[in-house]
This record gives structure tokens, C-alpha cells and sequence, in this order.
């Protein structure tokens, strides 16, 4: 996190789209002051939007002050408001996108709507330098190979049913493990495959260039249930499954683009499997490996703030009565004029 300076100008980013409420703090330069993540977790079962949406509610002014104290400037300060304005959970996006019309309409600056998938991609590049990367952004909720092509990020591949993440959430709960604030299930199914010794034959699906993982976890969760292999092989034979699935889909995209970056991120970008395979394909390939730090792979609000900025300095704006949310926003709807 940088220290302020005296000529620097700033925008603030709402994220909301699901489980985390996240405020992050931007200069116009990139440089992030402030990034305050307040994750909702449930005390059984997924997430229920209207749930999750009544903790951002709830925790959102905490979050507000705390990311304007870390920042060290005051509300008067900014330039410009920006929300993620979809794909999400619309009782969740709908909280971030009030906070933000109320904050921009009080301190008379601008909104601007950001695509959540974008600001992904987008602070990846920030955060670790990449230009032009061939993206895999494997979370809770999507699951996407993209990647930049005539004035638009362009889906390679995608899932066709659940994400990766919520696969190894999913098989988490079922095998009875309870998520903690600081451990996220996908960290402790990462734990247990460590010690897992046997690849256990699991559905493994690639239509085209997308993945289906909806089989795979069934499979999965029946196996668990007859009780006849172990946790840890369990765990271990889900994650090179599914690893190997988006691997395999992440290593065509590059074949076919020939960029010469593989940016991996996304809450599961934290796994070590995962980055290894990735790292592996792009080495093979001549591409630099290129992984986010965990607090900005997992939402967070700074990647709001700084896409925010990328589309305020091109003219896009988002006025008051057209900042309804978009709860399908597609990546490839999403106009770059910023990339040339
Ligand atoms: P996000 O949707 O980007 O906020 O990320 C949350 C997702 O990342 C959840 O599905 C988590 O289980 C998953 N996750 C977090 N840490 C890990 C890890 N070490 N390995 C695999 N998945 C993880
Ligand atoms: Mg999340």
C-alpha cells in the first residue's frame, strides 16, 4: 500500500457482487492506498444473496471509514465514485450500487459503473505488470479463460454450469469441513490433497473450450459418501481433475493467441497446485507466469477503484438513472478504449 501524495487525485471502488463487501482507494497513477475486504461467511450452507447483501448493509459504513483512514485523505477528496455494476448477485450488487449513488450524488463527483470480471483482468496487470495476458480468473462464481482482442476482452473458454470454486466449496460442506474467516474451504481442500496419495479416476470435462465441473463434484460427493477412499485422496483427485480441466483450456487459448503472459487469478489463485500447472503450460509455451497477490485475486474493492479510473479517463461515466445493475454482464460486452 503507497503513502499519499499532495498532487494526486483519487477514486473510490465499491465491490459487491457476492460474498465480500470491499471498499478500495485509488490514486489516478495506480497506486492503491487503501483496500478494505469484509468477507460474509455464512454459518451453514452457500450463500443466500439476500443475506449477504444485509451483511454489506450492515458492515458497509465500518468498511467506508476504515478504507478512508488507511488512505489517509477525506471524502472531499475524490474524484469519482465507482461500483461494481455486474455480473453478481443482484440484492448484493443492488447495496453496492446505492451506497455509491448516494456517495458520488453527495459529493457531486461522478459515477462510474465497472464491469467485475474487468477490474480483475485489469488490477491483475496492475499488480504484476502484465500487458497482454492470456487470463484465467477462477473464483466462487466464474470461471473464464479471456483475453484481449480488437477492443474487447474476448472469453476463450468458460464453465458451462458451476464454478471452479464453488465445486471445492460445495464438496467442502459435504464432506463436513467449516469454513473459518482466515480459511477459506478451497485452502483446506488444498490442505488435505497435500496429503493425498491416489489419483482416483473423477469425470473430467472439456466440451470445445469449456469446462463443466456440475458432473465432476457429484461424482465426487457420491464416492465421499460410500466411504470407501479417503478424504485426502478425495481431495487430491478433485483438485488435478478440475486443475487439469482449465489448464488444459488455458494452454489452447495460448497455443492459438501466442501471447506471451499467463495471468492467473481469482480466490483459487491462491492454490499452489494450481499455480504450479499454470506456471507449467506457460513455460512451455515461451509466456511469463503471472499470479496475483491474494488480496487483489480475491474481490476487492482497490480493482473497483482503479478500473474505475481506467474507464472515467476515457469519458465513460455512468449518470444516476442508467446505473441500474447487470446481473449478466458478460466480459465481452465491455467496451476497452484504453488498450490500443
Ligand atoms: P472469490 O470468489 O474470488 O472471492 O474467491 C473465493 C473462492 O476462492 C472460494 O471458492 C474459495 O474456496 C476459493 N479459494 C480460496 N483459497 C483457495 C485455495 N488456497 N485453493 C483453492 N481455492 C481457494
Ligand atoms: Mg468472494
Amino acid at each position: 500500500m503507497m503513502e499519499k501524495k499532495a498532487s494526486d487525485r483519487y477514486c473510490l471502488g465499491i465491490e459487491s457482487t457476492a460474498d465480500d463487501f470491499s471498499v478500495g482507494i485509488s490514486t489516478f497513477k495506480g497506486e492503491i492506498l487503501a483496500n478494505i475486504i469484509n468477507a460474509y461467511t455464512p454459518e451453514e450452507g452457500g450463500i443466500h444473496p439476500r443475506e449477504a447483501a444485509r451483511h454489506h448493509a450492515e458492515v458497509a459504513s465500518k468498511v467506508l471509514e476504515e478504507s478512508f483512514i488507511k488512505a489517509g485523505i477525506k471524502p472531499n477528496e475524490l474524484a469519482a465514485i465507482s461500483f461494481a455494476q455486474g455480473p453478481g448477485l443482484g440484492p448484493c450488487l443492488r447495496t453496492g450500487a446505492t451506497i455509491a449513488r448516494a456517495l458520488a450524488s453527495y459529493l457531486k463527483i461522478p459515477l462510474v459503473g465497472v464491469n467485475h470480471c474487468v477490474a480483475h483482468i485489469e488490477v491483475g496487470k496492475l499488480q504484476t505488470g502484465a500487458k497482454d495476458p492470456i487470463t484465467l480468473y477462477v473464483s466462487g462464481g466464474n470461471t473464464i479463460v479471456a483475453a484481449f482482442d480488437s477492443g474487447r476482452y474476448r472469453v476463450f473458454g468458460e464453465t458451462l454450469d458451476i464454478a471452479l470454486g464453488n465445486c471445492l466449496d460445495v464438496f467442502a460442506r459435504e464432506a463436513g469441513l467449516r469454513q473459518k474467516a482466515d480459511m477459506p474451504f478451497g485452502a483446506m481442500v488444498e490442505k488435505l490433497a497435500l496429503k493425498g496419495k491416489m489419483l482416483i479416476a473423477l469425470p473430467y470435462t472439456v466440451k470445445g473450450m469449456d469446462t463443466s465441473f456440475s458432473g465432476l463434484l457429484t461424482a465426487t460427493v457420491n464416492l465421499l459418501k460410500k466411504g470407501k477412499f479417503k478424504l485426502e485422496d478425495l481431495c487430491f483427485s478433485l483438485q488435478e481433475t478440475a486443475f487439469s480441466m482449465v489448464t488444459e483450456v488455458t494452454e489452447r487459448a495460448l497455443a492459438h493467441t501466442e501471447k506471451k503472459e499467463v495471468l492467473l487469478t481469482g480466490g483459487v489463485a491462491a492454490n499452489k497446485r494450481l499455480q504450479s500447472m499454470i506456471k507449467g503450460i506457460a513455460e512451455e509455451h515461451g509466456a511469463r507466469f503471472c499470479t496475483v497477490p491474494s488480496q487483489f485475486a480475491i474481490d476487492n474493492g482497490a480493482m473497483i477503484a482503479w478500473t474505475g479510473i481506467l474507464a472515467y479517463e476515457q469519458g465513460m461515466v455512468t449518470p444516476i438513472d442508467k446505473s441500474f445493475v447487470k446481473l449478466r454482464w458478460r466480459l465481452e460486452e465491455v467496451e476497452i478504449p484504453w488498450i490500443r
